[in-house]
């Protein structure tokens, strides 16, 4: 049988990079991507190389150009040939009262975490429905669950992340594709770092007190989640156990939603 094929958006940092470790372990091939160009990745490439038999490539796709997900899961094909695990990873942030939102702002969170996930699902149901076998996996967010305060591109975003997920659910699921939304709360990486300074300014707070009273405020546990728990949960969700799990929204949010 041939090795497993992840095309993994969004996989130089953060949470997409321990998806894509998770998935080097698991002797997986896998297509990392960023919109930086290749060179700026080469360190990265050798590091996921050793830890596993697959092949690993970066692919270089802006996807603040939403159709540009659709040329990149194309590519992976073409490369691979086929996609057996998409991870629709790829997001960023803007903290702006909404009378304040630049548009542009709305238009890339949108285009990034959005409109890139549906190309990119167009171009990889198809092959994985044909195969009899894929995995969709959506890295939402607590915000698809739940709305905070000036973040109003990122909770409209995610929420309808969470709809789409459940959409294709419904249309894959005599296919043997699963369709399933992570909806983690506070993971400490780069995009939270930098909320933190953006938070700090619109709440006129210091950034220890942005952490302690604004950003982990909603969460229970009062600590970050890491993001090899948010890895750990794509790996089982890649698996034959949980073959039953589709259109569903899996919060990992220290208690966030239970409230
Ligand atoms: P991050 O900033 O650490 O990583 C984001 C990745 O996306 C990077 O590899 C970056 O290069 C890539 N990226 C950004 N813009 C891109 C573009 N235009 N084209 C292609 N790639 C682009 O962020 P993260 O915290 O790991 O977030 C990953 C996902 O998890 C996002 O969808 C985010 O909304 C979601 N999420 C994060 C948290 C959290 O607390 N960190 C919580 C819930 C959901």
């Amino acid at each position: 049988m041939s090795k497993r094929v992840a095309l993994v958006t969004g996989s130089t940092s953060g949470i997409g990079l321990a998806i894509a470790h998770k998935f080097a372990e698991m002797n997986y091939c896998v297509a990392l991507n960023s919109f930086e160009p290749a060179e700026s990745h080469a360190a990265l490439i050798d590091e996921l190389d050793v830890l596993g038999t697959g092949e690993i490539v970066y692919f270089p796709a802006d996807l603040a150009n939403a159709p540009a997900s659709r040329a990149l899961a194309e590519a992976v094909i073409a490369h691979f040939g086929h996609i057996d695990v998409l991870v629709n990873n790829a997001g960023i942030q803007k903290v702006a009262p909404i009378e304040d939102f630049p548009d542009e702002d709305w238009r890339r969170i949108v285009a990034v975490s959005l409109d890139s996930a549906f190309h990119a699902i167009r171009a990889s149901l198809p092959g994985m429905t044909a195969r009899g076998w894929g995995r969709i996996i959506n890295i939402a967010s607590a915000h698809g669950l739940r709305a905070s305060p000036f973040k109003s591109a990122y909770v409209a975003t995610k929420h309808a992340v969470v709809g789409l997920t459940k959409t294709v659910a419904l249309e894959a699921a005599e296919k043997g594709v699963t369709v399933n939304a992570i909806c983690p709360g506070y993971v400490w990486t780069p995009l939270v770092a930098k909320q933190v300074a953006d938070q700090a300014r619109v709440h006129g707070l210091t950034e220890d007190e942005v952490i302690r009273q604004v950003i982990l405020a909603p969460q229970p546990t009062k600590q970050f989640v890491q993001p090899e728990e948010i890895a750990e949960m794509a790996a089982y969700l890649c698996s034959d156990w949980a073959r039953s799990i589709t259109g569903s929204t899996i919060s990992i949010d220290g208690g966030w939603t239970a409230k």
